[in-house]
């Protein structure tokens, strides 16, 4: 079934768990959300970026969820960037879209996040924005602490513009840190205290299980999940076509399973996708959401 984010989200911050919200932009990588969801019964956030295959991810998710009937998914589009791109995921049957304008000055912000709130909560999709900016792990060491979210600015930018998820900044970054993440628990606390709705992470990857459970624990709802997934899995497809093995047992375990089969371009996706779905699986447990679906 595809649900909105507040549907899902919603029951997250009553019952107090963390929903994984993983970029799909493949078919195999959208089977192992599904696959991943329907074992351990969670909730799920399946997210694609408009830049990448927006509108067949779209068709594999909805392919899927009729595949997969007991899944409860939210169709999400991440980082949404212009007006025209956010419009065609509504087209598309996304149930959920994310406008960023985290680069952009806060009236700005406001407006153009109101501006896409009213459209879409009029054909009843959700709406995440982000308010501080999320940088890139590669200049982790410049960007920190200039993006982090202000909290009395947090509670102001959800009462003006009506969204249903606030990304907030607290530390994290997109892709591979540069250095060690150091994570913001009290800002964390504070906003989650002014804010009433669900908060989202970005650049869950890399972050640790530590600090994400913490994170959880502080008011966090939705994770957003890609390099931790995707990188094993990318290493475990090459590993395969050279028939070579890996020592970290996800990985060597997806070797075996298709051990007997014939390396071609068929089946090196589906060695991705195990993978994928293993990793996934950890987080979703690591979360609290398995068995919340
Ligand atoms: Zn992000």
């Amino acid at each position: 079934m595809l649900t909105t984010l507040n549907e899902i989200l919603g029951k997250a911050k009553r019952e107090g768990y963390g929903v994984a919200a993983p970029d799909a932009y493949s078919s195999s990588s959208v089977m192992a959300c599904f696959k991943a969801a329907e074992n351990l019964k969670a909730p799920l956030i399946v997210s694609c970026l408009g830049t990448t295959n927006m509108e067949e991810t779209g068709e594999n998710v909805k392919f899927y969820a009729r595949k997969y009937p007991d899944a409860v998914v939210t169709l999400h589009l991440d980082h949404g960037s212009s007006f025209e791109e956010i419009m065609r995921a509504l087209r598309s049957g996304y149930t959920s879209v994310m406008i960023d304008r985290s680069k952009l000055p806060f009236e700005e912000n406001v407006r153009e996040v109101r501006e896409v709130v009213r459209i879409a909560h009029a054909m009843g999709v959700s709406v995440e924005a982000e308010l501080g900016h999320v940088g890139t792990g590669t200049e982790y060491d410049k960007t920190r602490d200039s993006g982090l979210t202000h909290k009395e600015e947090a509670r102001r930018f959800v009462e003006e513009t009506g969204v249903d998820a606030l990304a907030v900044a607290v530390g994290t970054s997109h892709g591979v840190y540069k250095g060690t993440p150091k994570l913001e628990f009290e800002l964390l606390k504070e906003i989650a205290s002014l804010v009433t709705v669900p908060l989202v992470l970005h650049g869950g990857s890399g972050t640790g299980d530590e600090n994400l459970k913490k994170c959880i624990a502080c008011g966090i709802q939705k994770i957003n999940l890609f390099t931790d997934m995707a990188n094993p899995a990318g290493e475990a497809m090459a590993l395969y076509m050279r028939g070579e093995s890996s020592e970290e047992p996800d990985i060597s375990a997806a070797l075996e399973m298709f051990s007997g089969k014939k390396k071609n371009y068929y089946v090196a996706p589906m060695v991705g996708a195990e993978v994928y779905q293993r990793k996934l699986e950890h987080y979703i447990k690591l979360f609290g959401s398995a068995g919340k679906a």
